[in-house]
């Protein structure tokens, strides 16, 4: 079972790691990776795998079987091998920001509007989020972003934790998705200060302010349950 490096600590970069397995000489496994795998709306990590100064880029991360499967640009990697880990920084560090954005936008709309986030897709350039909201205006919406806005002001702290499903029960609202939750006993739960907590396995920033500043861009109204935002993060 490999060890997720990125679950405790969103910043490392950098990390030694042995190929555990190794199948159609590109399917990499690691006994442990930083590289975070595609799941919930957050695409997946980029960077290198290196053995003896040969580089091998990674191209795809994702979750198979429970197993964190890198995919790499040509064979060469072999069971066994000691290698070094470098993630493509710039990209991780922009999914953390819109990841983290995505959190504070969605304890706005829980808390003044009601309102379940139905889907999102984090990108490099612009993050989409669904929401259901009764009440809704593009007006309403831009209102609750600027609230979100003069919270980063506030630069609270970002930490992780860890729950029991019994806890998490007792709190809804800290699986706000309409989803439900998945069949596991322990929760990684993100917190941001005491005014947010989230049932969540993604990677965050470990202050509001690294966020810049929330711009909505576009959105569009499919109904009671499917409102849609698109915003970009301005330095
Ligand atoms: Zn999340």
């Amino acid at each position: 079972m490999t060890e997720a490096l990125y679950m405790n600590d969103s910043y490392l970069r950098e990390w030694a790691a042995k190929v555990i397995s190794v199948k159609d000489d590109k399917y990499i496994v690691l006994d442990r990776t930083a590289f975070y795998p595609k799941g919930g709306g957050q695409p997946w990590d980029e960077g290198f795998i290196t053995k003896n100064g040969q580089k091998f880029k990674v191209i795809y991360v994702g979750k198979f079987s429970g197993q964190i499967s890198h995919e790499v640009d040509k064979p060469g990697l072999n069971k066994g091998d000691n290698v070094s880990c470098t993630l493509d920084w710039e990209r991780r560090y922009t999914f953390m920001r819109y990841h983290t954005a995505c959190h504070l936008i969605s304890n706005v709309l829980y808390t003044k509007a009601n309102a379940k986030i139905t889907g999102n897709q984090i990108e490099l350039d612009k993050t989409r989020m669904d929401f259901s909201m009764k009440d809704y205006s593009p007006e309403k919406l831009k209102a609750y972003v600027e609230e979100a806005n003069r919270i980063i002001k506030s630069d609270l702290p970002i930490s992780v934790d860890y729950m029991s499903r019994d806890e998490v029960i007792k709190n809804p609202e800290f699986a706000r998705l309409a989803k439900g939750l998945p069949e596991v006993n322990e929760f990684r739960i993100i917190k941001i200060g005491e005014l947010d907590k989230q049932v969540d396995g993604g990677t965050h920033i470990n202050h509001l302010k690294e966020i810049g500043k929330i711009e909505v861009i576009k959105t569009a109204n499919k109904g009671k349950n499917n409102r849609r935002m698109y915003f970009v993060l301005k330095e």
